[in-house]
């Protein structure tokens, strides 16, 4: 009898998928704070906690998250 496989069923480097969803935080385009808030969906107006500056959340359904200054 000549041995088993020791196989590990240990699987690393899968990197890490982030399920699709609202983004739950943003840079401030002025300051560049990482602000965290409550999901954001298309034309939210959010607001930076560091500077005050508000901004208009650009959501395209494919592609990066967007913020216009008000
Ligand atoms: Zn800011």
């Amino acid at each position: 009898m000549s041995g088993a496989h020791g196989s590990h069923g240990h699987d690393e480097g899968d990197g890490d998928e982030k399920p699709e969803g609202p983004p739950t935080e943003f840079d401030c385009p002025d300051c560049n704070a990482n602000n965290p808030c409550d999901a954001l969906r298309d034309k939210d107006e959010v607001l930076c906690l560091y500077c005050g500056g508000s901004f208009e959340v650009r959501l395209p359904p494919q592609g990066k998250m967007k913020l216009k200054a008000l």
